[in-house]
């Protein structure tokens, strides 16, 4: 990646930052995040992870995750922390939209900013752009930027283990979105120390009871197939979240295992969240999530991975989605 010589300038004298990255953060909003952090503080820098919501559990034990600053519950020392600050990293996210009410307080802070991801479309936002959306993950970013400011020495187990975090979830264990450099940059963290075991355990093998009785529940009971559409669904009500007591991210990744069917090509899991209802669609081969989340319910992400909010209610838009599967029908079953 080639970094232009004023930011390299900037970046070797120590600098007030804060990183920032979207809602309801996964591995590789963490991990970016994180790994950031820990490469800046090589230099000096004073860095602090900000995130507007909270992060699952299970990523607690990441190297410096237990000062990570929440906007929904730490508000005002976010506010305190950002109005000190000059430098602005904008980590995973395309939009300001992306992280809410810390978005709109970002609007009127001075200072520069660098926005490193890898969605479709990014606003200009910032003075520094790296968006590559044909990336695996913003933490493949962070590593090639680490890599661009000649500091690969700096890539210690600590920035090693967050990128590999990373790199695990937005690929599924290297299951899709990879290029050969993903492979390649994970043998490179392992060879730099990375327990790439440890990591994978921390992330797929630290589930609860309650999460497997979860998957128990969608699989046996909020589970529709369309085969006509080649399209999977999983739908949670709120009395679903009350009853099994979800908290942040215990809903995480059972889209997934819509995709393990043969046949299916459009994945979808519906959920009532105790204010909005969510909706995240995955997709295998040339069919665009990210176009219909986008165009049908103001939403976006990646091409085979993509989510939306909507304010409809639950089953209206279960039917919304239902009612757009014949505007695909010949997409859904071209591959
Ligand atoms: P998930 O379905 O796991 O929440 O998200 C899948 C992908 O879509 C992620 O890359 C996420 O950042 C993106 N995404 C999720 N919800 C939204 C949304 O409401 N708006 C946009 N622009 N992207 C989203
Ligand atoms: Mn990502």
């Amino acid at each position: 990646m080639e970094i232009p010589a004023k930011l390299k300038q900037l970046l070797h004298h120590p600098q007030n930052v804060a990183i920032l990255s979207h809602r309801n953060p996964d591995g590789d909003a963490i991990g970016s995040s994180l790994a950031m952090r820990h490469y800046l503080e090589q230099y000096g820098h004073t860095v602090h992870v900000l995130f507007p919501s909270e992060f699952p559990e299970e990523f607690e034990v990441m190297p410096g995750a237990d000062d990570i600053l929440v906007w929904d519950i730490h508000t005002e020392e976010c506010k305190h922390v950002l109005t000190k600050k000059n430098l602005f990293i904008y980590l995973d996210f395309n939009q300001l939209s992306r992280i809410d009410k810390l978005g709109d307080f970002m609007k009127n802070l001075p200072g520069e900013r660098i926005l490193i991801d890898h969605h479709l479309y990014p606003d200009p936002m910032a003075d520094y752009i790296f968006s590559e959306p044909e990336a695996s993950s913003t933490c493949e970013l962070v590593y090639r930027f680490i890599i661009g400011m000649g500091d690969g020495q700096k890539l210690n187990p600590a920035v090693g283990e967050c990128i590999f975090t990373g790199l695990v979830t937005d690929t599924g264990s290297f299951r899709h979105a990879t290029n050969p450099l993903v492979y390649r940059i994970a043998a490179d963290l392992v060879e730099r120390g990375v327990n790439d075991t440890a990591v994978q355990d921390m992330i797929f093998n630290s589930q609860k009871e309650k999460n497997l009785r979860l998957l128990g529940h969608c699989l046996s009971n909020r589970f529709e197939y369309y085969p006509e559409f080649r399209t999977a669904l999983i739908w949670l009500s709120k009395k679903d979240y009350e009853q099994f007591n979800i908290q942040r991210g215990d809903a995480e990744g059972i889209v997934n295992y819509l995709l393990t069917i043969k046949d299916v090509r459009l994945a979808a899991f519906i959920h009532n969240q105790p204010t909005v209802v969510k909706l995240s669609l995955r997709s295998k081969g040339d069919l665009d999530v990210q176009e219909i989340c986008k165009k049908h319910f103001n939403g976006g992400g990646h091409k085979n991975a993509s989510g939306a909010y909507s304010h409809d209610s639950l089953k209206a838009t279960i039917e919304k989605f239902k009612n757009l599967l014949p505007l695909y029908k010949e997409q859904l079953l071209k591959n």
